[in-house]
């Protein structure tokens, strides 16, 4: 789907389908540099990473292993409940793996200071954080995120995975949701 096609929905389109991409292949140079010579468990964080995965996972050049985690802390709103759930979890076994976190936002960091922990505590050897997307209010909360993509505002966007309840996923670019969708 494309950004004209939903013109009224969207605010203004924040970050196009080709700046998108070319962040991915800078990402993806930084991530090859730094695990050059091992193999990667990339753990997707469903539903919103799914698109970011495909891209990131198909630039890397080293060799990879894809896995998915499905956690809750928003419902269906706008706004962070702070309470993070497992609805689906990893089929890996993470012992002396190296696991790369790939998230599609970060707002306030909860859900990926909580997700890091708890993969730290199954015996991955490391796990660092790929994230698209960064609001200012990560601030608060002290994730340390390896790689990320584009420092945000604090406004909420959809499109690239992006939802608001359920819809505009896929949507190209990434757009600012209009006030009058969600008031
Ligand atoms: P956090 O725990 O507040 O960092 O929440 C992160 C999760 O909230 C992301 O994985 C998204 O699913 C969702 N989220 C946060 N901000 C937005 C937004 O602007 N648009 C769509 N989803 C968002
Ligand atoms: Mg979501």
């Amino acid at each position: 789907m494309e950004s004209h096609e939903i013109e009224a929905d969207l605010t203004k389109v924040l970050i196009t389908q080709q700046e998108i991409l070319d962040k991915i292949a800078e990402l993806s140079r930084r991530i090859e540099a730094d695990y050059a010579g091992e193999k990667v468990l990339l753990v997707g964080v469903l539903k919103g990473a799914v698109m970011v995965m495909a891209d990131l996972a198909r630039e890397l050049t080293l060799p990879i292993e894809m896995d998915w985690m499905a956690v809750s802390s928003y419902g269906s709103g706008t706004k962070s409940s702070g309470v993070v759930r497992i609805l689906k979890d990893l089929d890996t076994d993470l012992s002396g793996r190296k696991v790369l976190i790939v998230e599609d936002i970060i707002d306030s960091g909860l859900t990926l200071s909580w997700l890091r922990a708890n993969l730290e505590s199954r015996g991955a050897e490391s796990v660092e954080i790929c994230a698209l997307l960064r609001k200012p209010e990560a601030a608060k909360v002290q994730v340390d995120v390896r790689y990320v993509g584009f420092e945000i505002p604090n406004e909420f966007v959809v499109g690239y995975g992006l939802d608001y309840a359920e819809k505009y996923r896929n949507l190209r670019d990434i757009g600012v949701l209009a006030p009058h969708i969600y008031s």
